[in-house]
């Protein structure tokens, strides 16, 4: 197939476009490199089938393509609020690009959507069923709200002119290519270890959240595009749940050195707990993480070793 890959340059593009390749398609891989990198995909470059394009999705365009994976979005909270009205557009004319791209030329359109569609949720663990529990006027809402239109959109394209979509709700995701100054937690407890530094906890560190490795999350994607028993939302993440503070000090342990804990202000908004639901993944797909946690820090650490000092 011949496959558009839109954010195809950034963290989980780039390993997307990897599996896409290795799977024998032909990928186009379009992204504006706000926070995506050309390294990401260097050695795809010179690759037969994989071309890159440089542009912006709030800008239409146009291919020739079986499928669309729509990824282009920053994921990362000081990336989407660094120009919040941008990442309302880059989610909204993004998807509105991608869909109308689609029913052009008849291709299959994939939205990475987020577990931030439930925002700060009252249900745990978190199933597609729930509507969410967010806040459309924070800080945070340029990215949440940007996800929630989007995946209006994909869906009213999918009734109104029969666009065949996928859905997907990712959970916290890490793994090698995250930028070392993305503001994740993955990314920056490793790399403040790394360097020596004090890790950084927000708040008083019992929060949770549910880290997926990027190999099994792309397993997920291929599998989920490919099947056609249902269009989303499905759920997509790694069910293990764990407080920052024991984050901190798994990194801490793995990493080895004299960094210490420090405490910083929560921002705002931030979700006290994230779990996902799932049993959708496991039915329809067979779908279930293999890399447990420590295994996929230490794989992360050691990309992150040969980055940072
Ligand atoms: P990332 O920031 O590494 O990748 C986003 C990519 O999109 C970058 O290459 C960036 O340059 C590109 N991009 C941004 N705005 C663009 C625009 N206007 N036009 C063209 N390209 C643009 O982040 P990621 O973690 O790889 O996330 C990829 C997608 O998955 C995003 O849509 C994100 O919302 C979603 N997601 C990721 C996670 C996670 O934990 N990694 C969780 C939930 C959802
Ligand atoms: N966080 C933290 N220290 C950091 C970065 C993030 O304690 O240096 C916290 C953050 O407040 C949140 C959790 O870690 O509670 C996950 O943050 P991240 O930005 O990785 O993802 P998201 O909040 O979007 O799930």
């Amino acid at each position: 197939m011949r496959i558009l890959v839109t954010g195809g340059a950034g963290f989980l593009g780039s390993h997307l476009c990897d599996r896409l390749v290795a799977d024998g398609h032909e990928v186009v891989c379009l992204d504006n490199l706000f926070t995506g990198r050309k390294e990401n995909i260097g050695h795809l470059l010179q690759h037969p089938r994989f071309e890159f394009v440089r542009h912006d999705v709030v800008d239409p365009f146009k291919f020739e393509v079986d499928q669309i994976y729509n990824l282009a979005c920053p994921a990362s909270p000081p990336h989407y609020q660094y120009n919040p009205i941008k990442t309302t557009k880059t989610s909204v004319m993004g998807a509105i690009n991608c869909l109308g791209l689609a029913k052009r030329v008849k291709a299959r359109a994939f939205q990475a959507s987020t577990s931030e569609v439930y925002g700060d949720p009252e249900m745990h663990p978190q199933r597609e069923e729930y509507w969410g529990h967010v806040n459309p006027i924070g800080r945070r809402s340029c990215y949440d709200e940007g996800k929630r239109c989007a995946e209006t959109l994909f869906f009213d394209y999918h009734r109104e002119n029969k666009v065949d979509i996928r859905v997907i709700r990712i959970f916290n995701t890490y793994g090698p290519r995250m930028l070392a100054n993305d503001g994740r937690v993955v990314s920056n407890f490793i790399v403040q270890a790394l360097r020596g530094e004090d890790l950084t906890i927000y708040g008083d560190g019992t929060q949770t959240r549910s880290f997926c490795f990027v190999d099994d999350l792309i397993e997920g994607f291929v599998r989920f595009m490919n099947q056609t028993e249902i269009v989303g939302p499905m759920n997509c993440g790694n069910p293990g749940e764990f407080t920052m503070l024991q984050l901190a000090e798994l990194t801490l342990k793995l990493v080895g050195g004299r960094s210490k804990i420090v405490f910083k202000p929560l921002p705002s908004d931030d979700p006290k707990q994230r779990q996902p639901d799932i049993s959708l993944a496991r039915r329809v797909i067979q779908w279930e993480p293999q890399v447990p946690l420590e295994e996929g820090l230490r794989r992360t650490i050691a990309y992150f070793a040969k980055q940072v000092r």
